[in-house]
């Protein structure tokens, strides 16, 4: 396994043409005897309850935030809207299940109601039953539900095919007064570092990452990427790694007082593939660097996430998915072919213990 022989500081006060020059050799070596290849996966979002038991200020999902008529809050998602959203999936062939929720959405009473008189004792009962609906259906579920216990993430292995949970920052200062995670106890780096490393434990296969441009800087960053790193180094299960620029929103907190620059974003990107290596695909949600897909490409992108033919980015509700002719137009340009990939990555399915039989009965059926 390799790793950047580049310290921090090192990394932090070279040029972003150094910086291009050195991903170029990494993925050149890569390339000799790999196809070049930019993969998405094909999914749809269920969005379960937007009710958090945080309150990140940069957040536009959580339930405290002013909705429209069109955008309302969601204490449960109804049956029929759920039933409506699987009908979709299937017509237009979504693999990927991607299953989100505000944090522990049963510490609300109205949540709770509402799971009572749906007949469950909690809201992870509740996920549990859906995911083994999903994939009943052939679906592969992949579970971003905010912190949950070790226990709970062990049931939900082996109905999953992978797990997420972004990193965002370790920065102290986020979770300060003033800071964005001030009123987020499920933000805590500790509770955050140990859910990654529960998940190795467990050989769930992983996807994590950093949010950008919510106050940290690019030590932070760098600090933040050499840690998941370790963190893959000693349990082999990170997948992936998101880097995921915030984007300005109406009705939330967080207004900060200049975006972060797209060359700080390239710089990170960059600076993820010399950690990284070949070891762990980097991610970009395509939908926030519209426009410079390119030059996410040349600093060694290797995936562009979920990319839903019927769900928003709830998140960032206001930028589309690109449609995946013009993203197959530019890797093309590139010279890379774009792929749909599982939630699950080849080399984990065949990797010992990371790929349960119920997850890949249905790999069997849908391949
Ligand atoms: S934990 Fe997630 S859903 Fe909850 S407030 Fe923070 S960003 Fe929003």
């Amino acid at each position: 396994m390799r790793k950047s022989t580049l310290p921090i500081e090192k990394l932090k006060s070279i040029s972003l043409r150094k910086i291009q020059k050195k991903v170029s050799e990494i993925t050149s070596e890569f390339n000799k005897e790999h196809d070049k290849v930019i993969t998405y996966s094909r999914n749809f979002t269920i969005s379960l309850s937007n009710y958090c038991l945080n309150h990140c200020s940069y957040c536009f999902y959580n339930h405290r935030v002013p909705k429209d008529q069109d955008n309302r809050n969601t204490i449960l998602l109804s049956n029929s809207k759920l039933d409506s959203l699987i009908d979709s999936a299937k017509k237009f062939d979504c693999k990927e299940a991607l299953i989100l929720s505000g944090e522990v959405p049963d510490s609300f009473q109205i949540v709770r109601d509402e799971l009572k008189a749906r007949g469950f004792a909690s809201f992870f009962r509740y996920l549990v039953t859906l995911c083994n609906k999903l994939l009943d259906m052939n679906f592969l579920p992949h579970t971003n539900v905010g912190l949950i216990s070790f226990d709970y993430m062990k049931e939900l292995k082996n109905i999953n095919a992978s797990m997420g949970l972004m990193l965002e920052s370790t920065c102290e200062r986020l979770s300060m007064k003033g800071g964005v995670h001030e009123f987020s106890p499920g933000k805590m780096p500790e509770k955050r570092i140990r859910f990654i490393e529960n998940a190795g434990k467990l050989k769930i296969p992983f996807t994590t990452g950093l949010l950008l441009g919510i106050g940290e800087d690019e030590t932070n960053r760098i600090e933040d990427l050499f840690l998941i790193y370790e963190l893959h180094k000693k349990y082999g299960h990170i997948q992936e790694i998101i880097l995921q620029n915030f984007i300005e929103k109406q009705n939330i907190q967080y207004h900060p007082i200049r975006p972060i620059p797209i060359e700080e974003i390239l710089r990170i990107i960059g600076i993820a593939k010399i950690i990284m290596g070949n070891e762990i695909e980097i991610q970009v949600p395509p939908n926030l660097l519209m426009g410079y897909e390119k030059e996410a490409i040349t600093m060694g992108i290797t995936d562009f996430g979920g990319i839903s033919p019927i769900t928003l980015d709830y998140i960032n509700p206001t930028h589309p998915w690109p449609q995946i002719d013009y993203l197959t137009k530019i890797c093309k340009k590139e010279g890379y072919e774009l792929k749909e990939r599982l939630p699950i990555y080849e080399k984990f399915i065949r990797k010992e213990g990371f790929c349960s039989k119920k997850i890949k009965a249905v790999i069997n059926k849908i391949m």
